[in-house]
């Protein structure tokens, strides 16, 4: 039976291009390949085997003996090209634990297998259609999202799955996002390919370990036309305004397009609008007068040659640090001006393409996708909670949370030093004096290499002021610039963003909110704003790590098993109760004081003017994945039908 490896790639036994097979297994990632066998075969003893040197999840195994390596991969070859061939059957999850473990040299406990049962693709999602019992959506509740980026898309696919009617509204003409508006030089995303998709629609063909900006809007692209969700996109209209009608309970959404101002009406609404969509530029005096193009890296304008140029950047973020790379080579001068110091990590699979052998083998041979996507999920993510999390019995270096933390600083120390150590100057300029990871970390993709070069400067005084053909420093000198780039990054803190969104008794979500104190129950839903549900809102990014779609996936899953308890108990609308809303937040405060991200030294986009971390999520992927698992009926209050007869803003039951 042929298994589906996502976007049309076939696995099927037995294979029979072999010369293609002994490539992919001598160019496969070798953890990977036993892991394939193993499942396979269920041949426990080469476990064993293996498992005494695959002791060090940091490192390569040095004492691997080649004859082991060898009859591995002979093996596997057997396998998987002998006919008839062997059934696939699923396997234990105690098993898949031990699996699990030995592949990455580390214990992998319990409560992963499931996340990771459904994350990597080892179970075929079920469609809920099927789910016996199940009582159908109402026809007339309808489903607005906002956004066609990897939310908008994702909860589109997941309402259809489920049977609710759905619309996206998009503002752009295209799907993607992030990846649609993001095409400065350089733009690159910092999770790693094989785990930032959609586990349902797993994508075997990335070029690189790390996926460019383009690679990443083709996939998305591909999930639009691969799921035919085009037909549900308004594309060119913006999301203006919405008001919850607490009559007939639902949403009065004003939306823009070309031909003006319409309000439609939604049952629900499911915001995807992107915690980075609202890119903005920096408060500095002068910056209308320069005269040579300007723009901001998510506004980039392709037409614009900056080869042979004097370019200034500004700010060094994780796409500042991208753009310097990119341009440096190409320029005449580059200047970088730093606001404030990043950890800079080198990561040695970072710019390192995927071979063609490679790719055959995540589209060809059974398990391997699904195998690889864990072991990326697990290095880029849970794998590294413990560099954020704060040892309360640490009593070494005050710039480090944990032993862990430590490891992980000396690290990124050492890296920086291997390729600046030629350059004190610049070393000390960009070394930070602050915990690594208290906030977004630069991981170096040839940026640290750019800012030793002779045609670059990195200036960290402080910008006076923009004139027009330059920028004065505040030490008064001037910086000729022909060209100026605003790598400032985005409005994250205001999450409502432009949005005017009016709840229960007229509640404003925005005044709420404020500029820069956005709360959620679960990152997803607020108290007084019904049947309104946020992707990955208030304190549910993983900046431990990355994988925005992880929760994006476990929000359109919570936000579904929401809509269809609403469902089953015949009422019209969902909210938490004030009681549930507050507790969690109490929590999530409290929670977040053992994270690294509140460490006294730590400043960054994650935390607002009084110093509240309003983004972060505390707490694993995988306790996210599971508290999302199934909303609490107790935590929640149900409107319904007739309730609440007094007109739209008056009291609620
Ligand atoms: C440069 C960059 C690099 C990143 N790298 C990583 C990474 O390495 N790892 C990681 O986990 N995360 C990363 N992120 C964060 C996050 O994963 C991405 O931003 C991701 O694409 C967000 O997906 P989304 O669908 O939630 O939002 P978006 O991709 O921002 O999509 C939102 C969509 O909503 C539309 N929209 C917005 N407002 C309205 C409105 N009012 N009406 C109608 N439509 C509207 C937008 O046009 C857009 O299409 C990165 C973000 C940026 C900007």
């Amino acid at each position: 039976m042929p298994l589906d490896n996502g976007f049309g790639a076939r696995a099927t036994l037995p294979i029979t291009d072999h010369a293609a097979l002994g490539e992919a297994l001598e160019a496969g990632n070798l953890q990977t390949l036993l892991m394939v066998y193993v499942h396979i075969s269920r041949d426990e003893a080469m476990l064993d085997r293996f498992a005494r040197h695959l002791t060090n999840p940091y490192a390569a195994p040095s004492d691997l003996p080649s004859d082991l390596v060898g009859e591995l991969r002979e093996k596997l070859f057997a396998l998987l090209t002998q006919d008839p061939p062997p059934a696939i059957a699923p396997l234990p999850a105690e098993l898949m634990k031990r699996m699990m473990s030995v592949g990455v040299g580390e214990t992998v406990a319990d409560e992963f297998v499931p996340l990771m049962m459904e994350q990597a693709g080892f179970e075929a999602p079920l469609s809920r259609l099927s789910k016996a019992g199940r009582n159908r959506p109402p026809a007339d509740f309808k489903v607005l999202v906002i956004g066609a980026g990897m939310a908008g898309l994702a909860a589109a696919i997941k309402l259809g799955d489920a049977g609710y009617s759905f619309e996206i509204v998009e503002k752009n003409s295209e799907v993607g996002g992030t990846w649609y508006e993001n095409v400065y030089p350089g733009v690159g995303v910092d999770t790693p390919s094989h785990f930032y998709s959609l586990s349902f629609a797993q994508y075997p063909d990335w070029n690189n370990y790390h996926p460019r900006g383009r690679d990443m809007q083709a996939y998305l692209v591909g999930v639009a036309d691969r799921f035919d969700l085009r037909r549900y996109i308004r594309f060119g209209t913006r999301v203006k305004a919405m008001r919850w009608d607490d009559v007939r309970k639902l949403w009065a959404v004003t939306i823009a397009d070309a031909h003006g101002e319409h309000t439609v009406e939604a049952s629900a609404v499911i915001n995807g609008h992107g915690p980075a969509n609202r890119w903005k530029l920096p408060d500095i005096p002068g910056i209308e007068s320069f005269q040579g193009p300007a723009m901001h890296t998510a506004d980039w304008d392709p037409t614009i040659d900056l080869k042979g140029k004097r370019v200034v950047v500004i700010g060094t973020g994780a796409s500042g640090a991208q753009v310097v790379a990119s341009l440096a080579s190409e320029v005449a001068h580059l200047t970088v001006f730093q606001r404030s110091k990043h950890w800079v990590m080198k990561n040695p699979e970072y710019v390192n393409d995927v071979t063609e052998p490679v790719k055959w083998a995540l589209r060809h041979v059974p398990q391997y996708m699904p195998w690889f996507r864990f072991r990326a999920f697990w290095f880029a993510s849970d794998g590294l909670y413990k560099w954020v999390k704060m040892d309360p019995a640490w009593e070494g270096n005050p710039l480090a949370i944990s032993q862990a933390n430590e490891d992980a600083r000396q690290y990124a120390l050492a890296g920086m030093a291997g390729v600046l150590g030629h350059r004190p100057d610049v070393l000390e300029k960009i070394t930070p004096d602050f915990p690594i990871f208290s906030k977004r970390i630069v991981l170096d993709a040839g940026y640290l290499a750019a800012l030793g070069r002779d045609n670059v400067d990195i200036e960290t005084g402080g910008i006076e002021r923009i004139v027009a053909d330059g920028v004065v420093t505040k030490d008064g000198r001037k910086v000729p610039a022909d060209a100026i780039i605003f790598a400032t990054g985005f409005k994250i803190a205001k999450m409502s963003g432009d949005l005017d969104i009016v709840g229960r008794k007229g509640r404003s979500l925005g005044d709420e909110w404020g500029e820069e104190d956005p709360r959620a129950y679960l990152g997803t839903t607020m108290e007084g704003f019904p049947n309104l549900f946020w992707v990955v809102g208030p304190n549910s990014v993983p900046n431990h790590a990355g994988g925005h779609n992880l929760i994006v996936e476990g929000h359109i899953h919570y936000i579904v098993e929401a809509l269809d308890m609403m469902v089953e108990k015949g009422a019209r609308a969902i909210e938490p109760t004030k009681e549930a809303f507050d507790a969690y937040n109490v929590k999530v405060d409290g929670d977040l004081k053992s994270m690294v991200w509140s460490h006294p030294k730590a400043r960054s986009y994650y935390r607002n003017s009084r110093g509240r971390v309003y983004l972060s999520c505390p707490y694993r992927l995988v306790d996210m994945w599971t508290l999302l698992r199934v909303p609490i009926a107790a935590d929640y209050r149900f409107h319904f039908p007739g309730d609440n007869k007094g007109g739209p803003g008056s009291p609620s039951v």
